[in-house]
């Protein structure tokens, strides 16, 4: 039987024209494409802010720092469970990671535990919206204009999750997306950022050239300038047109990519909530765009199920290793970590693909409820709900 993998990107005929497309072309920099696909990530988040492509998230998460005006020393509010690009953006540009705890609720920061790290070093937070399910948003930014902080959003797990109707990046301060091989929608590798400023916005555009001052205009009309100045400190972290022509094809299929994650979502959730031994996400997915589904279980049975998953034939694997456990990371600051210490011994994360063929998503639920010795109690995956 073919093992089902964690990730399983998706790229059609579609994605291949449009990069053959792109390559035809023969501007293989940062051009009209990139152009084209900030204005698409623009409509897709409905908003008339500005969206600055890079060419990861991690680099969007340092110039986003940079661009917020975090000078050397400045201390940054994260949470420790978290991908470390977010940690090594902080030290990138400068800033001292400060690692806060979790909520159990919802895997987001814990404010009450964040504004007990605050010092007059304290610049900004980054909260995450982990596996696409929003954090106690309006709790960050009330401490945030409590003391003053900038608040970047790390949403690279819900590219389209709505708060109150409203997707996240369509308002707030700063936020930052990943396009990177395994997200919702993938440029190969890609981020962005998005936010109000213009004069800010105008500062990430030439840091993401080498400080180079006039890039972006003529280079969304395919062509260069010869003659330019130079006034910041810079990077290449543009996003080339090859990689938003990528970009440009996944996010057309956006919505569909996305409700298909939400039905295996549910399909999850309904055949796993009356399982003792497990917890399943506390949301319905109505308005979460998933970028992975994380299984919660209890008792100290985690290993004993990876390695039944394992037999059945299924990858599964662990968001996150918290960061400060890693050697790197080990000396940072940080607040009680007791709900980070007891979750990541629970976290399963589970196949979840943005074209799951019905038989996937069945054999991970028989897996699941297999080892916990119940049969599905709800009726098999349907094609019909599927819709791929
Ligand atoms: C993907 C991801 C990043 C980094 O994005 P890249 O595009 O891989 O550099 C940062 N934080 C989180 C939570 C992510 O999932």
């Amino acid at each position: 039987m073919e093992r089902i993998p964690v990730f399983a990107p998706y790229i059609g005929v579609d994605t291949l024209k449009h990069l053959t497309d792109a390559l035809d072309v023969g501007w293989l920099g940062m051009g009209a494409t990139t152009k084209d696909f900030e204005e698409r990530i623009q409509t897709f988040l409905e908003t008339d802010r500005i969206v600055v492509a890079t060419n990861t998230g991690t680099s969007a998460l340092h110039i986003a720092l940079l661009a917020a005006g975090l000078q050397p020393g400045d201390e940054v509010i994260v949470p420790s469970f978290d991908y470390v690009a977010d940690h090594q953006a902080i030290r990138l540009a400068g800033g001292v990671p400060v690692m806060c705890d979790i909520r159990d609720d919802n895997l987001g920061i814990d404010v009450e535990k964040a504004a007990s790290l605050v010092t007059d070093r304290t610049r900004a937070i980054i909260p995450l919206h982990f596996a696409g399910i929003p954090c106690d948003q309006a709790g960050v930014y009330a401490l945030a204009n409590k003391h003053g902080l900038r608040v970047i959003e790390d949403a690279m797990h819900g590219f389209g999750t709505r708060i109150d109707g409203r997707r996240i990046g369509s308002y707030g301060d700063i936020c930052t997306y990943s396009f990177d091989p395994v997200k919702i929608v993938t440029s190969i590798d890609g981020g962005c950022v998005v936010l109000k400023s213009e004069q800010e916005a105008e500062h990430l555009q030439r840091m993401r050239f080498l400080g180079v001052n006039k890039e972006t205009s003529l280079r969304y009309k395919n062509k260069r300038a010869w003659d330019y100045d130079v006034h910041c400190d810079g990077f290449r972290y543009h996003l080339t047109n090859i990689m938003a022509s990528v970009g440009v094809s996944q996010i057309k299929r956006a919505e569909e990519f996305i409700s298909t994650r939400q039905a295996v979502c549910r399909a999850y959730s309904n055949a796993f909530r009356t399982l003792d031994g497990v917890r399943v996400p506390a949301t319905d997915f109505t308005d979460v765009s998933p970028f992975i589904y994380s299984l919660r279980v209890l008792d100290g049975r985690r290993e004993a199920l990876i390695a039944h998953m394992d037999a059945c034939g299924i990858d599964v694997g662990i968001h996150f290793i918290p960061v400060h456990k890693h050697t790197h990371f080990a000396n940072c600051r940080r607040s009680d970590m007791s709900v980070t210490d007891k979750v990541v011994e629970e976290v399963l994360t589970l196949p979840l693909h943005s074209r799951m063929a019905p038989e996937a998503v069945e054999r991970v639920i028989d897996g699941v409820t297999s080892f916990f010795g119940a049969s599905a109690a709800v009726p098999a995956y349907s094609r019909r709900t599927a819709a791929v």
